[in-house]
């Protein structure tokens, strides 16, 4: 064998896995089916702006081996993401906070706005909630629930409240502070340089093939490795045999504008259902104050849309009946020894970028 490992996918998984395997010494070969590296994280400079491709992405964690280890490849600035709502002609301040609740009922202590929950929590009759709707009126009421989080879960996910899990919404955070911070975690930031070339530097002296996808010609790269890392979908490795998991996609709509500042904000959440797209990137607000002096801007408008096979799989929905087809395929993997799953994909989860590199760094000790 040539190599010691096949990496299939060079994302943040396939990163963090080659550089600790060449820095333990071993020969290692990354396929990419895409023309770039970085996979969903990368970005690339558009009229001298940084571009997040595939979504905007905010690093944050509370992990100091992942914070520490992220930091030996990039420069963090101290972004810190404060998305702005907006329904119909209303604007209020996410994630959900004394600001938040002021904008909306006019509440001013925290007393006052947790009565206020507390009240449009009992008219509903919510004890035990079961699905994302309960569990929505049961963290902010039913103003919050009609007006911030309805519409845009179900053009998020394509269908009702009702019929979706509590899980979903239970990551936001509810605070009676007048905090405007969209994450909890001790650190977060994005790169100073853009992600890509923080994955580049990742990927420093590996031997990378672009534009290639495994099953181009499975049995010639089944050939070259030892190991197979893959960080693409699982059921297709098995090409689907015991049924094809569900996906959400999104598709992406970037525009240059000849306008310095479009909307104030890097994030800008359309809540209202009619309004086809979920938000509104302005891409230069990552860069802090630097960029304004730039005449022009980019935005990226984000849809949510239905998944087919072929289509980018960008969210796992994780039913019931999709997580036991992934049980299944999972006790396939485990009968596999050439094969380790890695990532969002392999894994079939929603995954932070902190996570997918404590899962990266968690794999490398167990098999190498
Ligand atoms: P990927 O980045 O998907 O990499 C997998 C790679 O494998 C891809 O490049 C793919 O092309 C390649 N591949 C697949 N199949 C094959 C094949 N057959 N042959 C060759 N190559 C193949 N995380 C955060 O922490 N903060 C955020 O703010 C954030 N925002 C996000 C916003 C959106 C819209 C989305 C979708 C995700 C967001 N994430 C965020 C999550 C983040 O994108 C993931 O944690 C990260 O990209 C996962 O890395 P990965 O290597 O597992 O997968
Ligand atoms: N959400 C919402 N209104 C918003 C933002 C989020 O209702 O303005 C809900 C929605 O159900 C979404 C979930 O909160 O799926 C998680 O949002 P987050 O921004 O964490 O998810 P991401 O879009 O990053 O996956």
């Amino acid at each position: 064998m040539k190599y010691d490992y096949l990496i299939v996918g060079a994302g943040l998984y396939g990163a963090v896995f080659a550089r600790e395997a060449m820095d333990a010494g071993k020969k290692v070969l990354v396929i990419e089916k895409r023309d770039h590296i970085a996979g969903n994280v990368y970005s690339e400079k558009i009229e001298g702006i940084e571009v997040h491709k595939y979504g905007p992405h905010i690093f944050h964690t509370s992990d100091r081996e992942v914070w520490n280890y992220v930091n030996r490849f990039a420069e963090f600035n101290r972004y810190t993401n404060c998305p702005i709502a907006r329904y119909k002609d209303e604007q209020y301040c996410l994630p959900f906070n004394m600001n938040t609740f002021y904008a909306m009922w006019g509440v001013k202590t925290p007393q006052e706005a947790e009565a206020k929950i507390e009240e449009q929590k009992k008219e509903a009759g919510i004890t035990e909630p079961k699905n994302l709707e309960e569990q929505a009126i049961s963290l902010v009421g039913r103003d919050i629930y009609e007006k911030l989080i309805r519409g845009y879960t179900e053009k998020q996910w394509g269908r009702p409240c009702t019929e979706l899990p509590a899980f979903i919404i239970k990551r936001l955070p509810v605070r009676l502070t007048y905090d405007n911070n969209y994450f909890n975690d001790l650190w977060q930031g994005v790169p100073t340089d853009g992600y890509t070339a923080m994955v580049r530097r990742m990927f420093d002296g590996a031997e990378i093939r672009l534009d290639t996808d495994y099953f181009s010609d499975r049995a010639g790269f089944d050939a070259v490795a030892d190991k197979i890392v893959f960080t693409g979908m699982i059921d297709r490795y098995f090409d689907g045999q015991l049924g094809t998991l569900e996906y959400r996609s999104l598709r992406f709509e970037t525009e240059v504008l000849d306008c310095s500042n479009y909307q104030g904000n890097t994030l800008v959440n359309y809540t209202e259902y009619e309004i086809p797209y979920t938000r509104c990137i302005e891409h230069k607000h990552f860069v802090l104050r630097e960029q304004l002096d730039n005449p022009k801007t980019v935005i990226t408008r984000e849809y949510p849309a239905t998944w087919k096979p072929g289509d980018e799989p960008y969210y796992p929905i994780n039913d019931e009946k999709n997580d036991a087809l992934y049980r299944k395929y999972r006790e396939l993997a485990e009968k596999d020894p050439k094969v380790i799953f890695g990532g969002r994909l392999g894994g079939y989860r929603y995954l932070d970028m902190d996570k997918v590199i404590a899962l990266a760094l968690s794999d490398v000790k167990k098999y190498l």
